[in-house]
């Protein structure tokens, strides 16, 4: 086990989207925060986009916004690139032509080759998907791309969806960004996304079916989610589920974020409130002692 501190067509397949909305009487556990907004349709000019994520070539977006409305977004920073007056996670565009416009890019004489990352300033598996299937659409279209490498990172169960698609693709890799296994801490740090046990659950699916998993434990959040007990647990669930790669990452305070996480823990953790402002006054240090106690765990 990997222990590491770091880092349309429109139309979906109805039948396919049924089998899964049936299979998943729990989504009522989702938070309610998505109901009211409604996805607006817009066009893109680009789908496959040059990315300076380091070991990526691609990024891949379907969405703009993110329903899942997490405290700690760095991608809220996408506001500023929409006329939405909402705050982030209040708004949602789909980009209704993306897999056309995917296809076009791939198509002709360009043999693209590289890592294409899914998924890196919205989830393309929020709750929109179910819907409008645009992520599906694009990952077929992939199939036939064969040199191209799709890695997708999620914090939803909705992927399960897909299993049989990404096992026609000839490398394939699905992150599970999991910081907790704690529901209620998740449910006001990540309102909209699944559950984390539904999370799991979706892991050990596409394990079963033969799809490479991993966990990205990030950003793990001060007296939250970064104490021993919570990282014993997280690690304890992840392992049960069969789960060999973690990469564990700690809080980027980017001045939005922290104002945004000081609200958050005010209203909601003020016993935790201290260890937040210890650690945005000494990040540093604080991550030492994440990275020591991470250590320190037994996997
Ligand atoms: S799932 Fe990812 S992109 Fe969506 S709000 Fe959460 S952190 Fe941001």
């Amino acid at each position: 086990m990997e222990k590491k501190e770091s880092r349309n067509t429109r139309a979906a397949d109805t039948a396919q989207r049924n089998l899964f909305d049936n299979d998943h009487e729990r989504e009522k556990d989702r938070q309610p925060v998505v109901e009211e907004i409604a996805p607006r349709e817009i066009t893109c000019r680009s789908a496959l986009n040059r990315t300076k994520i380091p070991g990526y070539d691609y990024c891949m977006n379907p969405y703009v916004g993110c329903t899942h409305g997490c405290v700690y977004c760095y991608a809220s920073f996408m506001c500023r690139f929409t006329d939405h007056r909402g705050n982030w996670g209040e708004f949602l565009d789909f980009k209704i032509n993306f897999p056309d416009v995917l296809a076009r890019q791939l198509g002709g004489r360009s043999r693209r080759k590289g890592k294409v990352l899914i998924g890196t300033v919205t989830d393309a598996y929020q709750p929109a998907e179910a819907q409008y299937g645009i992520t599906r659409s694009s990952l077929n279209i992939l199939v036939d791309h064969p040199l191209l490498e799709v890695h997708i990172l999620t914090k939803s169960d909705l992927v399960r969806r897909d299993i049989a698609i990404l096992h026609k693709l000839t490398a394939c890799e699905v992150g599970f960004t999991i910081t907790t296994m704690d529901k209620n801490i998740s449910r006001v740090l990540e309102p909209g996304a699944s559950p984390p046990d539904l999370r799991l659950e979706a892991a050990g699916a596409l394990m079963k079916a033969g799809i490479p998993v991993w966990v990205f434990a990030a950003p793990l959040l001060p007296g939250l989610t970064d104490t021993e007990a919570a990282l014993k647990t997280l690690v304890c669930a992840l392992q049960k589920t069969g789960i060999r790669k973690i990469e564990f990452g700690s809080l980027n305070p980017y001045p939005a974020v922290a104002r945004r996480l000081k609200s958050v823990y005010k209203r909601n953790f003020p016993e935790a409130l201290p260890k937040l402002e210890e650690y945005l006054r000494h990040p540093d240090g604080c991550r030492e002692e994440i990275v020591s106690r991470i250590g320190r765990l037994s996997f």
